[in-house]
């Protein structure tokens, strides 16, 4: 499982985060909506401490791992952004193999050999030798996918891994992630995909203004919002 407590996050004089609590247990997916600015990217870097909170605690399989050194942490906690952060000057290959070698310490071809095996379970192992650019954006996400598959982390964070994309190719790489799902991952999905979330996550959790406002089973959420502010905003996006 994963959990925060009460996190807070301030910029400045801004208030960012205002008393998150939030706990994906092993094996679910829940999905964060909400508008523009309410947070989500915050919350979720807080996750694996690319935003260190100024109060509040982490946990990972009920461990605090707030003070845990965050190489380690990262290693845990795998992320995929909305613009796949790939190395556009290595091959398809390399992207997966180098962070294998650098971070976990592998052997060249126990890399590769994992590489492989996970470019196979996106669809992809013909890419292998490409550079990225030759890659379609649906498929440059499923590299960054497999990339964070590869490390074998114990949650996957992802931050609207399908906004930058275009529309005909969102399909693809949230089918694949409604496949991590099914297959008992644990995840954190930041998306704007209502269907998505309707449809793949076990809970859904509205943010506003830096807080969870209401968070629930889908049926719940979408069919039966309590608060004002998420009627409004599901008025507005559905
Ligand atoms: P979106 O749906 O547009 O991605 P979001 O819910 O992900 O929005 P965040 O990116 O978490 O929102 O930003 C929340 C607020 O914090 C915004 O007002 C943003 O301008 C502010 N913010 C985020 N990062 C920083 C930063 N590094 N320094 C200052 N302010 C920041
Ligand atoms: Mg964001």
């Amino acid at each position: 499982s994963v959990e925060l407590r009460d996190i807070h996050v301030k910029f400045g004089t801004l208030e960012v985060l205002r008393g998150v609590d939030l706990r994906v247990e092993k094996g679910k997916t829940t999905c964060v909506i909400g508008p523009s600015g309410s947070g989500k990217s915050t919350l979720l870097r807080c996750v694996n401490r690319l935003q260190e909170p100024d109060s509040g605690d982490l946990l990972l399989n009920g461990e605090s791992v707030i003070a845990a050194d965050p190489d380690v942490l990262r290693q845990r906690v795998g992320m995929v952004f909305q613009h796949f952060n790939l190395f556009g000057h290595r091959s398809v290959l390399d992207n997966i193999v180098l962070p294998l070698r650098s971070v976990k310490r592998l052997g060249k071809e126990e890399a590769a050999a994992i590489a492989h095996a996970r470019l196979t379970d996106v669809g992809l192992a013909d890419k292998a030798p490409y550079r990225p650019s030759a890659l379609s954006g649906g498929q440059q996400q499923r590299v960054a996918i497999a990339r964070a598959l590869a490390m074998e982390p114990e949650v996957m964070l992802f931050d609207e891994a399908t906004s930058a994309l275009d529309p005909e190719l969102v399909k693809g790489v949230l089918n694949l992630m409604a496949g991590l799902a099914e297959r008992g991952l644990t995840l954190l999905v930041v998306t704007h995909e209502m269907g998505f979330a309707r449809s793949v996550a076990d809970e859904v959790a509205f943010m506003d203004a830096g807080k969870i406002v209401e968070q629930g089973p889908p049926a719940e959420i979408f069919d039966n919002p309590k608060s004002p502010r998420l009627q409004r905003f599901l008025s507005q996006v559905l």
